[in-house]
C-alpha cells in the first residue's frame, strides 16, 4: 500500500525533548518504519520548520520524509500552526495530484494533522484514519486557563470523530474520552504505540552512576504536566537516591529556560538540590544508556494520552513507578511490573520510590516481568501489522464489501 502519515509538527527527524518534541515524533518514525519493513510505501508529511531542510529526506528505513511548505520556514509552537493547515492540505493535495504517488490511505497524527489530511484526501478519494495522541478535552480539563491550544480546538476534535473513517486509540482510557466525544465506538480500534526492542533492551552500555546514591530517573519533554515539579517534591521522602531529569532544551540552555529554573530553584527551596540533576535534551540512542543506568525510573504525568517513556523503561528490564492516568495503567501492571500511585501526590509518590528502592526482590522481579510484558505486547512489527489490516479495511473496495 502507498501510505501517506501527516504528522503536521512531529517530524520523524526531529531532535528530540524540546517542548513540542516526543512522543508523537518517535511514534511516527517507528511506526513508519515497521510499516515500510512490511513492504509499504510510506511517505510522512510534516511542515517545513527551517529553510535548511531539503524538500524531501530518504531515512534510512525506507521511509521518505516530505517537508511541506506550509507557513513560515522557521520553529512555530504547535499551538499557533492551525492557520497554515490549509497551505498544508493544499500542497499535499497538490503533490499527490501531479507528483506521481497518490496514497492509498492517508493517517493523521494530531488534530490539526486530521483537518489538513481530510481537506487533502478528499482530492484523491482516499480514506483517513486518525491518531489523536492527545485529546484537547483532557488538556483542558487538567491544564484549564494554562492551556493554549486554539478555542476551536475540542470542537474540532468532535467533528473528526464524525468524519474521519477509522479512530486509532492508544489505550483503553482514550476510548472512553472518544466516546464522550462522540465518536462511534465501531470506528475506533486500539492500536498501542510499540518499543523498539533493538535499541531498548536489558544488554548494553550504562551512564556511569553518581558514587554512593541510588538513581530515580524521570524522562520527557520539560513541561509541568510531565509532573516533574512532583518528582523533585517526592525526593524529600527518599533519601540516599539521586534524581536525574532527562529532557528539555540542550544542557548549555537549561541555565535560561524558564520551567528548568523553577524546579532546581524548588530543589533547593527543599533541601534537596545536592540530588537533583538536569542533564537537558539526550539523543534518541542514547536514551538506553540512560535507562539502564537507573534504579528507578519514575513517570508522574499530571495526565498522559499514551506515555513512551515507562514503556522504554520496561524494555530496558528497569521497575517504573508511574502516575495511575491514561496509557499508563494499561502498560504498568501494577504490583507486577511497577507501581501505580495517583497523579499530583508526591507523598505516595516519595513512599513508593522509596518502597521500591528499599526492596531489592522486588525490583527483580519486576524488572523481569516488566521486560516481558514490553516483548510480548508492545512491538511495533505487531502494531504495524493491526495498522495494515485496518487500512485495508478502510479501502473503499473493502467497505462496499462491508456494507453489501
Ligand atoms: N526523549 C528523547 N530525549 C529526551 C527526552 C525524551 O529522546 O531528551 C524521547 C523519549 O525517549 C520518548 C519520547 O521522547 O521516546 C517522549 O515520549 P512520551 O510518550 O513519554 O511523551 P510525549 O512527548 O508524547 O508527551
Amino acid at each position: 500500500m502507498r501510505i501517506a502519515m501527516i504528522s503536521e509538527h512531529a517530524s520523524p527527524l526531529a531532535a528530540l525533548g524540546g517542548e513540542d518534541a516526543g512522543g508523537q515524533n518517535t511514534h511516527v518514525a517507528e511506526l513508519s518504519a515497521a510499516l515500510a519493513a512490511l513492504g509499504h510505501d510510506v511517505r510522512v508529511h510534516t511542515r517545513r520548520d527551517s529553510a535548511a531542510l531539503p524538500a524531501e529526506v530518504r531515512a534510512a528505513s525506507g521511509v521518505t520524509v516530505v517537508h511541506v511548505p506550509a507557513g513560515p520556514a522557521e520553529a512555530l509552537a504547535k499551538d499557533e500552526l492551525l492557520p497554515h493547515m490549509g497551505a498544508f492540505a493544499r500542497w499535499s493535495a497538490r503533490q499527490w495530484l501531479d507528483g506521481g504517488w497518490s496514497p492509498d490511505v492517508v493517517h493523521a497524527h494530531f488534530w490539526m494533522s486530521g483537518i489538513a489530511a481530510l481537506e487533502a484526501a478528499r482530492h484523491v478519494d482516499a480514506p483517513v484514519v486518525q491518531t489523536f495522541h492527545a485529546l484537547g478535552s483532557v488538556k483542558r480539563r487538567h491544564q484549564g486557563a494554562q492551556d493554549t491550544s486554539p478555542a476551536c480546538r475540542v470542537g474540532a476534535e468532535r467533528a473528526l470523530c464524525r468524519t474521519v473513517d477509522r479512530i486509532v486509540a492508544q489505550c483503553s482510557d482514550e476510548v472512553a474520552e472518544l466516546i464522550r466525544l462522540g465518536a462511534p465506538r465501531s470506528r475506533i480500534t486500539v492500536v498501542p504505540s510499540g518499543v523498539n526492542q533493538c535499541t531498548f533492551g536489558p544488554g548494553g552500555p550504562a551512564v556511569p552512576r553518581t558514587r554512593g546514591l541510588r538513581r530515580v530517573l524521570t524522562v520527557g519533554r520539560l513541561v509541568p504536566r510531565k509532573g516533574f515539579e512532583e518528582v523533585v517534591r517526592a525526593m524529600r521522602l527518599v533519601p540516599g537516591a539521586e534524581c536525574v531529569i532527562v529532557g528539555g532544551p540542550p544542557a548549555d540552555d537549561l541555565a535560561s529556560e524558564p520551567y528548568a529554573r523553577h524546579l532546581l530553584d524548588l530543589a533547593a527551596a527543599l533541601g534537596v538540590a545536592d540530588r537533583v540533576r538536569l542533564v537537558g535534551a539526550v539523543q534518541a540512542a542514547d536514551m538506553p544508556a540512560w535507562y539502564r543506568s537507573a534504579d528507578v525510573v519514575v513517570a508522574a504525568p499530571w495526565y498522559e494520552p499514551f506515555g513512551l517513556t515507562p514503556l522504554e523503561a520496561m524494555a530496558c528490564g528497569v521497575p517504573v513507578v508511574a502516575s495511575a492516568v491514561g496509557g499508563l495503567t494499561d502498560t504498568v501492571v501494577d504490583g507486577c511490573t511497577g507501581d501505580l500511585v495517583p497523579a499530583r501526590d508526591p507523598r505516595r509518590l516519595g513512599a513508593a520510590i522509596r518502597g521500591l528502592l528499599d526492596d531489592g526482590m522486588r525490583r527483580l522481579a519486576y524488572s523481569a516481568a516488566a521486560l516481558d510484558r514490553a516483548r510480548r505486547c508492545y512491538t511495533w512489527p505487531r502494531g504495524a501489522e493491526r495498522l495494515e489490516a485496518l487500512y485495508r479495511e478502510v479501502q473503499p473496495a473493502a467497505s462496499e464489501v462491508l456494507a453489501g
